[in-house]
Parts: C-alpha cells; sequence; structure tokens
C-alpha cells in the first residue's frame, strides 16, 4: 500500500514509558493503570473511569452493570461498527434498531420513539465518526421515557456538543482504543460514568468478579478477565497527554481534505454541524444520491489497485447474516442507512498522513471519478 488507511502515532516518549513500566515488577493491576483512568476520566469530565482491554469489552459490562439482560430490548443504530449490537447480544437483550438521521448519520431522535415498548430498558447511540450531533436530543427522549442511555463514545474521544464531552451524555461513556482510533494502547477500552455503584461493578466484572477488599480467590458473582495491562496503560498516558496536538493535526488533515475536495459535485462531504466540535476519527465521504453501490464498489477496488487504501464504513448492522437471520431483518427495513452505507468512501486517515499524501489521495479519487461516473 503506498498510503494506508490508517497508521497509528507513535513517539519515542511513549516508547520510554511503556520500557520503564517492562522494567517494573506490575504488569497487571498495577499503579499505571489508575493513572490512565484519573487521566482519561479527568480530560472527559466524569467522576471514574475503568480500564478494559477493549471498547467492546467495556460496552458490554456497561450493559450488564445497568442489568440489562434476557427479555429487554435495547433502542440503538443499524449505522455502525458491529460491537454495538453485538455487545446488546451478548448480554441475551434484543437489539432493536431505527434509522438514522441521513445528515449526522447518527441515531434520528425523531424515530425512537416509535420503537419504544414495555420491554425497552436502554438506548445505545453511537457517535458515528466522532459527531456528536443530535446527542442532546436523544437523551431527552430517554429522560421522556426513563430509559438509561449507553453511549458508544467509542470514535469520539475529544468530540463535544455546545461544550459538552462526547462520553458525558450517557449513564456510561465508552471509548476504544484500538490502533485506528484517535489515541491507542494497541488493544483497550475505558468505561466512563460519574456512578459509583456502577464503576464499582466494572471493576468486579472487569477482574473475575472480586471484590476490592476480598481475597484472589474469593469470587462474588460472574466475572470475565477484561483487564487493561499496565503496558498498554503506559502507552494510553502518554498519547492521552498529546491528546489536543493528535485532535489538532486530524483536524488539519480533515480540512486538506475538505479543500482538495471542496465544490465536488458528485461527493458529499462530512460536515461538521453548528455548536459541535468533530475529534476527527475517520474521513468519510459518499457518492452522491444519485450513484450507487455498483459505482462505489468500482471506486473502492480502483482506488486499492492503485495503492490507496479505502474501506466501506460502515455495511448496515441488520443486513449481517447472522443479525438478518435472528432478528428477521430485510434490506429495505431501514433505508436511510441503507442508502448511505451503500455510497461511503472512507479515506486515509491518521495523524501524520502529509498534504502531498492527501493530495495524492484527491487527485486519485477525482481522476477515477472522472473515468467511471
Ligand atoms: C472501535 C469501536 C468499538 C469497539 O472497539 P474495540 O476496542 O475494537 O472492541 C465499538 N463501537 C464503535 C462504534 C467503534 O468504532
Amino acid at each position: 500500500m503506498r498510503i494506508p488507511l490508517s497508521r497509528p502515532d507513535i513517539t519515542e516518549q511513549e516508547i520510554e514509558r511503556v520500557v520503564d513500566v517492562l522494567r517494573c515488577p506490575n504488569l497487571s493491576m498495577g499503579p499505571v493503570v489508575g493513572e490512565f483512568e484519573r487521566a482519561l476520566a479527568a480530560y472527559v469530565g466524569r467522576r471514574r473511569a475503568v480500564a478494559v482491554n477493549s471498547g467492546t469489552s467495556g460496552l458490554f459490562l456497561s450493559l450488564l452493570a445497568l442489568g440489562i439482560g434476557p427479555g429487554d430490548e435495547v433502542v440503538t443504530t443499524p449505522f455502525t461498527f458491529i460491537a454495538s449490537t453485538t455487545t446488546i447480544m451478548m448480554t441475551g437483550a434484543r437489539p432493536v434498531f431505527v434509522d438514522i438521521d441521513p445528515a449526522s448519520l447518527n441515531l434520528d431522535p425523531n424515530r425512537i420513539e416509535a420503537a419504544i415498548t414495555e420491554r425497552t430498558k436502554a438506548i445505545l447511540p453511537v457517535e458515528a465518526f466522532g459527531n456528536p450531533a443530535e446527542f442532546d436530543a436523544i437523551c431527552q427522549v430517554a429522560q421522556r421515557h426513563g430509559l438509561t442511555v449507553i453511549e458508544d463514545s467509542c470514535e469520539a474521544l475529544g468530540s463535544a456538543l455546545r461544550g459538552r464531552k462526547a462520553g458525558t451524555f450517557g449513564k456510561t461513556g465508552v471509548f476504544a482504543f484500538y490502533p485506528n482510533k484517535q489515541i491507542t494502547t494497541g488493544e483497550g477500552g475505558m468505561i466512563v460514568t460519574d456512578d459509583d455503584r456502577v464503576a464499582d461493578l466494572c471493576i468486579s466484572l472487569r477482574n473475575q468478579g472480586r471484590s476490592p477488599n476480598g481475597g484472589w480467590l474469593a469470587h462474588e458473582r460472574l466475572g470475565y478477565n477484561f483487564r487493561l495491562g499496565d503496558i498498554n496503560c503506559a502507552l494510553g498516558v502518554v498519547q492521552l497527554s498529546r491528546i489536543d496536538e493528535i485532535k489538532a493535526r486530524r483536524r488539519q488533515v480533515a480540512e486538506w481534505y475538505r479543500e482538495l475536495l471542496a465544490g465536488e459535485d458528485r461527493l458529499i462531504l462530512p460536515q461538521e454541524a453548528p455548536g459541535c466540535e468533530i475529534s476527527w476519527f475517520v474521513y468519510v465521504v459518499r457518492l452522491a444520491e444519485r450513484f450507487g453501490i455498483e459505482q462505489r464498489d468500482r471506486i473502492l477496488q480502483e482506488m486499492t489497485r492503485q495503492g490507496i487504501q479505502v474501506n466501506n464504513y460502515f455495511p448496515p448492522v441488520h443486513l449481517q447474516p447472522f443479525i438478518a437471520e435472528q432478528y428477521g431483518c430485510r434490506r429495505g427495513d431501514f433505508p436511510l442507512t441503507e442508502s448511505v452505507s451503500e455510497r461511503t468512501i472512507a479515506l486515509p486517515f491518521h495523524n501524520r498522513l502529509t498534504q502531498d499524501e492527501a493530495a495524492i489521495v484527491c487527485g486519485t479519487l477525482r481522476a477515477i471519478l472522472d473515468a467511471s461516473l
């Protein structure tokens, strides 16, 4: 690949901090875990943060800690990475999909009410591509119906809506630190909340159901091993200390793309709605509505053939075969999600992407559009 879709940004500072941990006796459950948790809680502006080994684990433990289980329904979006749906399924609850707002690409707050039944316990919205638009409206619907919000902020570390940071809208917010996210720990995730009971329960659930003051072989409940190690947390501490610089670099790349693709009426570019500050996770353009999936897929193929890595973020979750089969979903069920999904092109996007590379990506894309549309 000439230009990869994503690339981590690791400096000597991260390397030194990780090596420091390797010289210490605690590779797990040591002091760096708490250091990372406190730093992340302070950055987001929540009382508590609980580190876990992935964003997926964080969503699953949030749902468990909030009492979601068999017989319950959770309203969520079909335009997302699959983990926001599968973690609902893992608890035994049923995901109930609601279509998106085609501007923000987030759960449409105006469609939620129609999906609420007496079994509905929670709403699990996702800041798609880091965009916090509509999250206040989504929370208002939840509040009106007495529903808990589990906020999948895995793509939105550092985003804000009218000054309120992503991760503070739900009863819990969840971040992920896979290498393509704004900051990485290799693998990792974090649950944030203001509720001590929920945080303490998550700490027990991530650690084999142990209690904070019980013995190593005393287990109070069915738990898991979802701990995040000190090596990963050391990486996280340094990455988080660089978050402002990381956000600025990513904003600069998004700005280059916006300028380079301006006036291209065959494409719809991502927009920052008034009041929204997007912490850029990916840069996803989409073909104008008059085009379709065959044309989009040919463009993806041709970009890839020319050494520019692109992707189709996201195919609709309700049409993944095992989910469609389990819940009887069909094409046409969520037309806005389906229409958007068929036209997206995620462009290469990371901290160190240069202006020259952005120009190559856009030049190649324009040439392919000229040749194929
Ligand atoms: C990345 C991501 C996750 C989970 O991330 P992992 O750390 O890979 O488990 C969950 N939801 C969304 C929307 C994501 O983008």
